[in-house]
């Protein structure tokens, strides 16, 4: 069988591929959904926008409002046919949204329409809102943003976690999310596996990074380390995770915060999300050596980012744990086990830890999503758009060494202060090439 016959042979029955003409006429037969975006149908203007990597994005707007229309394809969108990919990741991500938008209702699109035999969503329209990863290209400082997004990440992992469902309702969830395994492979393979060996995808800043990537490919030390993470990503069920949660998954206005795109939700590690933004805001710091800006707005910039990489750790940590003092609801640290004064601090002491390897693995998982965007199939703009290639490769050599140290000698980050001063002292160092 061809691989396109397999992506067909995947599509259930009442799917086709919508085209701006057939997503008119679909959406004017769902009153609610017309009725929102009101006029006649034939004056809505409708643009496919997706510019992600896997799937189709309408932009629909009426005379009274806007929506987002997403649709799953059987394939990998960038790729094509040859790479077919599930329907039901559409389902995934209607049902991470629908998570998301009952405990943290201000950090994501409402919903407004899903179609599970078409693989749709219609959501909220998101305006003037963009891209965080271009605003921050831009040179842009985000203040509200480290408020919202560690509550977004404190209520989100907290709720769907041990400690506040109990084990009936978490063994439940987990087997709710455990179909979505074709979007996990796809980070096993890109974050935990690629960047590490010959891999027909990798690519990386060429010639000047191709002693480093030849030797990442044979440091075995760090082959142990992404291991262990992989293991962890594959094995540790603690919660309902965003699975992809990048700048490239957050829209942005000075006031707001918005997180897209869950498709990759499962019940994994909660470090992997909390690894993620503070990947990408020091992927922001390292890049921004390399874009056109005055002396006064990148230090300015660069300042921002890493007082919100500190943050965005402390802000996290001191909600999840003001969440888990004061709503404990779940079977996990039963609290008759933690009798009067003595009992309540046994139990506080034991909180400070379980951040503490929770923040051990935020590291870990930070310098896995720092080589893969390096090193892997998937780049993003904030090195790409250094036009200079040798100036790219320097920033993303810098990148790529604190990733090293973050991944190797984990143990010896032990706060998140460590981690902003190595960044610090590595924005300064040239690489010999
Ligand atoms: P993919 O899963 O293919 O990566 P995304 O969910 O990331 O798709 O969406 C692709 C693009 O569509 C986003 O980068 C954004 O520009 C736009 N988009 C997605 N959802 C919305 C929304 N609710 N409002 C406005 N624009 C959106
Ligand atoms: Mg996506």
């Amino acid at each position: 069988m061809t691989t396109s016959a397999a992506a067909r042979q995947q599509t259930p029955s009442g799917y086709r591929i919508l085209n701006e003409a057939d997503l008119r006429l679909y959406l004017a037969a769902i009153p609610a959904v017309a009725g929102q975006l009101g006029g006649p149908a034939e004056r809505w203007t409708i643009v496919e926008v997706g510019d992600g990597n896997l799937n189709l994005v309408f932009i629909v707007k009426g005379t009274t409002g806007g929506l987002a229309v997403k649709q799953a394809l059987p394939y990998v969108r960038l790729v094509g046919e040859s790479w077919p990919l599930p329907l039901s990741r559409a389902h995934y991500e209607h049902l991470a949204l629908s998570h998301q938008a009952r405990l943290a209702p201000a950090s994501v699109p409402a919903i407004v329409h899903h179609d599970a035999a078409l693989a749709l969503t219609a959501m909220e329209l998101l305006e003037p809102h963009i891209i965080m990863r271009k605003g921050m290209v831009a040179g842009t400082i985000y203040p509200a943003f480290v408020d919202h997004i560690t509550t977004f990440m404190a209520r989100t992992l907290f709720f769907s976690s041990d400690l506040a469902l109990s084990a009936a309702e978490k063994k439940e969830a987990i087997a709710s999310f455990a179909g979505n395994h074709a979007l996990c492979k796809i980070t096993e393979d890109l974050i935990f596996t690629d960047p590490y060996r010959v891999a027909e995808q990798n690519r990386w800043t060429s010639p000047w990074l191709d002693a480093t990537a030849a030797d990442i490919r044979a440091d075995l030390d760090l082959h142990v380390a992404i291991s262990r993470l992989k293991l962890k990503f594959m094995s540790s069920a603690e919660a309902l995770i965003h699975g992809d949660l990048h700048t490239g998954s957050i829209m942005v206005t000075d006031t707001e915060t918005k997180v897209i795109d869950p498709e990759f939700a499962f019940y994994g590690p909660m470090g992997f999300d909390v690894g993620a933004v503070l990947a990408n805001l020091l992927m922001a710091y390292f890049a921004s050596a390399g874009h056109e800006r005055t002396p006064g707005d990148r230090q300015a910039f660069e300042g921002w980012v890493l007082g919100t990489v500190d943050q965005v750790w402390n802000g996290f940590a001191g909600k999840f744990l003001a969440l888990w003092r004061s709503e404990a609801t779940g079977d996990a640290y039963p609290l008759s086990l933690f009798p009067g004064d003595a009992g309540a601090a046994r139990l506080e002491t034991e909180r400070q830890a379980y951040m503490a390897r929770l923040f051990q693995d935020a590291v870990g998982f930070t310098a896995a999503k720092i080589i893969r965007r390096i090193l892997g199939l998937a780049h993003n703009i904030d090195f790409e758009l250094i036009e200079d290639a040798k100036q790219r490769a320097v920033c993303e050599a810098r990148a790529l060494r604190l990733a090293r140290r973050l991944m190797t000698e984990t143990a010896s980050f032990t706060s998140i202060d460590a981690v902003t001063k190595a960044a610090r002292e590595l924005r300064e160092w040239q690489p010999e090439f």
